[in-house]
């Protein structure tokens, strides 16, 4: 009897600790399912030359954005950081770059033989009197001035060229950097900037990671596009704009990465803003908003505040119809975003 009743036990304690384990498991199943089918977006701000007002859209969006979601935000344009302005962040980490080494020489072992200088094909290496010296900014850091000094006075130092920072603002956590005086624009630096601001992004659970992408469509511009959900395109309505467009257009098609185009003061020139509108129907990219001329922008500006802040603006008024069109992207389970044809064509 007792036998049975210890049996009995040790059964309804297995059978406790399964159901123990089962619940552990489905929660588990549960909670990566909610993973998976919870939007989590990437968006870049992008336009195929600098001034159309990118960062201006990259502000309102995070602005309108930033009341019903949680974001992070990336500034992308380490040439020219400028999202900062708008956001009066509070910086919470800054870190030094260090982009690859360049040549240093020790004047102590030096015995000025001239050879550094003849074999340095960037012409980095600067005779002064009987010294020498390198010029960083002009190194190139193939390390043959290394190899071919008989005095072995010549050393491989890191090359710090710019600084980047996690900062805090009223809308989320925002990413950006600074390339030092005289450094290139730096595609690496770009993707240091994107990648922190990815694992935040994937940390905290935000809803969408926003990039005020590079101008241009060089380097920076394909490092802040690689992984990109949508990519928001500014048009300028001038000849040169409607080009530009037209090259941004090929690289976001050429990453795979689906576009909208939006037209920056679009009401300046009709003609333009038309062409913008031709090239859109022939390449089948949604048009989404027209932002027409408001000195609104620029008073914004000086107080350091996304427009949209200024609520019956003319363009911030054009701003929350382009969020109320954009934000189903969000939502959106594919890749193609809403409906392919979904958004207020304008
Ligand atoms: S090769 Fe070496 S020793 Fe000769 S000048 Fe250059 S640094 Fe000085
Ligand atoms: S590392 Fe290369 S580029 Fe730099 S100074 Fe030496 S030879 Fe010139």
């Amino acid at each position: 009897m007792k036998q049975s009743v210890t049996l009995s036990s040790k059964v309804d304690t297995a059978k406790s600790t399964l159901g123990a384990t089962l619940a552990r498991l489905t929660a588990r199943v549960h909670s990566r399912r909610s993973l998976r089918t919870r939007s989590r977006k990437q968006w870049v701000i992008l336009s195929g030359k600098g001034g159309t007002g990118k960062t201006t859209v990259t502000a309102a969006l995070a602005h309108l954005a930033a009341r019903e979601h949680q974001l992070v935000l990336a500034d992308a344009d380490v040439d020219a950081a400028n999202l900062e302005l708008l956001l009066s962040p509070t910086v919470v980490e800054e870190h030094e770059y260090v982009d690859g080494k360049v040549a240093a020489i020790d004047p102590q072992l030096c015995t000025g033989c001239g050879e550094c200088a003849e074999v340095c094909r960037f012409g980095a290496i600067v005779a002064e009197g009987l010294n020498y010296r390198v010029d960083p900014t002009a190194c190139g850091g193939c390390a043959a001035c290394r190899y071919h000094c008989p005095a072995k006075a010549i050393s491989m130092v890191d090359s710090p060229t710019g600084r980047w920072f996690r900062s805090e603002t009223k809308l989320g956590p925002l990413f950006h950097a600074r390339l030092y005086a005289g450094q290139e624009s730096s595609g690496r630096l770009v993707t240091q900037v994107k990648q922190n601001a990815r694992l935040l992004a994937t940390e905290v659970g935000a809803d969408l990671l926003l990039i005020d992408g590079p101008p241009g469509i060089g380097c920076p511009v394909i490092a802040a596009t690689s992984g990109a959900n949508l990519a928001i395109l500014v048009a300028e309505p001038s000849v040169s704009g409607v080009h530009d467009l037209e090259r941004i257009l090929s690289t976001t098609r050429h990453f795979g990465v689906p576009a909208v185009v939006c037209v920056n003061k679009a009401d300046i020139n009709p003609a333009q803003t038309a062409q913008v509108k031709a090239l859109c129907a022939t390449q089948q990219v949604p048009l989404v908003g027209a932002i027409p001329f408001d000195t609104t922008v620029v008073e914004a500006m000086v107080h350091r505040q996304p427009v949209t802040q200024y609520r019956s603006s003319p363009a911030a008024v054009a701003l929350q119809a382009l969020w109320r069109d954009l934000e189903p992207w969000l939502e959106a389970e594919t890749e193609q975003g809403p409906d392919r044809h979904a958004g207020r064509h304008v």
